[in-house]
């Protein structure tokens, strides 16, 4: 498989960036390039005007059919949900705003229409691009992606040259058409420049079951095609040209992991269930509505956490109409067959911020979460009444996030109870039993666990959250990112502080953070009392797996061992030398040696679990 020209290239290049599909892939590099459109701003004729018009027509309905093929083909591989990254875009391709501003600057400007195409969405492209948010970015790219159709249509280009089956693509950006289409030519995984783990390519590189690594800094320049490769999207690295014995290791590797997921096929209809009869509720987070069907795919009892506030960043603006959110809402809920839809109401601020919000310093520590929903009743009342609404068609509990002071959990309740009363006055059923949880993801929480745990149904334990305050570490910043560490015994005790309150009172506890999608912590999560854990959908089976391995009364020997010692360094030795013992999880499965605290390494591994922001 070797490439002829591979003497004389570089041996065993690995490039790092973010494993968001697992898998392992090897083959040959495709480099995919779109090739950037010479835009003239050439004027025609006003003679020419009506035929130019009429030929932007033609290429804007060839680019609708494009898109619903596309649509078809996704609703057919991955199902409907699936097929609405695509159903967006033929709504913008549509927008009649969009449509009359290129229109007005062909008639008006005579300007030719690629030119007007270019102009107008550039604009548009930009404005979102300027955001700090990735969810503004990946719409930045569907918009860039209609441009191109539209533009190459108009060119009469042809959209791909020939792409190999049984390659590795290799691009700056994908888009989720791109990713479609490729994985219908049988390619092995892809590769890209940009990106983050919730970026539709992302999404749908998931769905498929294509392994992916986004975010390698410019991947793209550092390979060649044909150069053989090696991609492992479970660690997010990428071997080119990879020496002997790394190819000897990744083979083996593979053939460990294609075993790993036979066998975890198998645990889909089996309970989250230690050797010694402990249950754990396991859920799946979700964030998008698409990945609704991931919860039966992947075994998931119910969904632990649904961020609600990537509604309103998808659609780019701060008033998601109640009744679109219910439509959202019912659908979700309609769709998941069984357990319970934990939605997180509005989280924005932090990273998290709408273009048109207020700037801050310092936004993790400023207007954020439910500071702003209580500030803004025009933003929470509406999402209370259609999540509300859509209790009446499946069960559903309520999340309040960045909870810190217990004035907001009784602030917020009383507005949850007015919101009740209006609707009993308009006749409108809910479910008047609804339960209502905090985040714990403050330390202030933590700390008086038992207060907070009297106002509330539920805690869930926000740990991205929590260890970058209690750690004073902020959880994007690559400067301190080994200083992030989730098994810092402060966290850990935080984490058992909750949980024991929890119990005091009565009510669950579950965990939500990325912890819970990292095989390798959860023994200490279970030995630590928590019954309900919730992850990514595609970790689920590697944390089920690890559940039903080990033993509850072990897990609490390793916890109690772990909250007896002061450093992290401590915590993560005692916790490596269980797994030796233990050797059931992920880590162990796939040969890998434990290597503690090294940054970046990715689920199944003690590193700190990486988190695309
Ligand atoms: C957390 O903080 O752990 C959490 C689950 O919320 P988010 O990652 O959305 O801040
Ligand atoms: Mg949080």
């Amino acid at each position: 498989m070797r490439n002829e020209n591979s003497d004389t290239r570089e041996l065993n290049t690995i490039l790092e960036g973010i494993g968001v599909s697992p898998g392992i892939a090897i083959g040959p590099a495709y480099i995919y390039t779109r090739r950037s459109h010479d835009i003239e701003d050439d004027r025609i004729d006003e003679s020419l005007v009506d035929s130019e018009l009429q030929r932007l027509d033609e290429a804007v309905a060839r680019s609708e059919r494009d898109l619903k093929k596309i649509a078809s083909v996704a609703k057919e591989k991955l199902g409907e949900p699936s097929a609405d990254i695509f159903h967006a875009q033929l709504d913008m391709l549509r927008d009649e705003e969009v449509l009359s501003a290129i229109s007005k600057c062909v008639r008006r400007d005579q300007c030719n229409a690629a030119y007007a195409v270019w102009y107008v969405l550039e604009d548009y492209r930009k404005r979102l691009l300027a955001s700090d948010s990735e969810y503004f970015q990946e719409r930045a790219s569907d918009i860039a992606d209609i441009a191109d159709r539209i533009i190459r249509h108009l060119r009469r280009e042809k959209f791909f040259s020939k792409i190999h089956r049984e390659s590795i693509v290799f691009a700056e950006n994908l888009s989720a058409a791109d990713i479609v289409l490729f994985s219908r030519r049988g390619i092995l995984g892809c590769v890209t420049d940009f990106g983050g783990a919730t970026s539709h390519v992302s999404i749908m590189a998931r769905a498929l079951g294509l392994p992916a690594v986004v975010s390698t800094h410019g991947a793209t320049d550092k390979v060649r095609e044909g150069d053989h490769v090696i991609l492992d999207g479970l660690k997010g690295k990428v071997f080119v040209n990879p020496d002997q014995a790394t190819i000897d290791k990744y083979l083996d590797r593979r053939a460990r992991y294609e075993r790993l997921v036979l066998e975890q096929r198998q645990l889909t209809h089996l309970p989250a269930e230690t050797v010694d009869g402990q249950r754990i509720s396991l859920a799946a987070n979700l964030e998008f509505r698409t990945e609704v069907p991931q919860v039966q795919e992947f075994g998931a009892d119910g969904i632990g956490l649904f961020r609600t506030e990537v509604l309103f960043l998808m659609e780019g603006r701060l008033q998601v109409s109640e009744e679109e959110q219910f439509e959202e809402y019912k659908s979700i809920v309609e769709s998941v067959e069984s357990g319970i839809t934990t939605f997180r109401v509005l989280d924005l601020g932090g990273d998290k911020m709408l273009p048109v919000a207020h700037r801050e310093h310092n936004p993790f520590l400023g207007w954020r979460g439910v500071r702003i929903l209580l500030d803004k009743p025009e933003l929470l009342r509406p999402q209370l009444r259609a999540l509300l609404r859509a209790s009446s068609f499946g069960q559903i509990r309520i999340l309040v996030p960045m909870i810190s002071d217990l004035k907001e959990i009784r602030d917020f309740k009383a507005v949850l109870g007015s919101v009740m009363e209006e609707m009993d006055e308009e006749g409108i059923p809910f479910d008047r039993d609804i339960k209502l949880g905090a985040m714990v993801e403050v330390p202030s929480v933590a700390i008086m666990a038992d207060a907070f745990a009297a106002e509330v149904d539920f805690f869930s334990l926000g740990t991205n959250d929590l260890t970058q305050y209690v750690l004073a570490v902020d959880r994007g910043n690559d400067l301190v990112a080994e200083r992030y560490h989730e098994l810092h015994p402060a966290v850990l005790r935080m984490i058992k502080a909750t949980v024991d309150a929890g119990q005091r009172k009565g009510i669950p506890v579950s965990l939500c953070g990325e912890m819970g999608s990292n095989s390798s912590f959860v023994p200490i999560l279970v030995g630590l009392g928590l019954k309900e854990i919730s992850a990514s959908p595609v970790y689920i089976p590697s944390v089920k797996r690890l559940i039903r391995a080990i033993s509850f009364e072990e897990a609490q020997q390793l916890a109690d061992e772990v909250l007896c010692v002061d450093e992290t360094k401590q915590v993560v030795e005692l916790l490596e030398r269980w797994l030796r013992d233990h050797p059931f999880d992920l880590t162990h499965f796939l040969g890998d040696e434990l290597t503690p605290l090294a940054a970046n390494e990715g689920n199944g591994t003690l590193a700190p679990a990486s988190r695309a922001e």
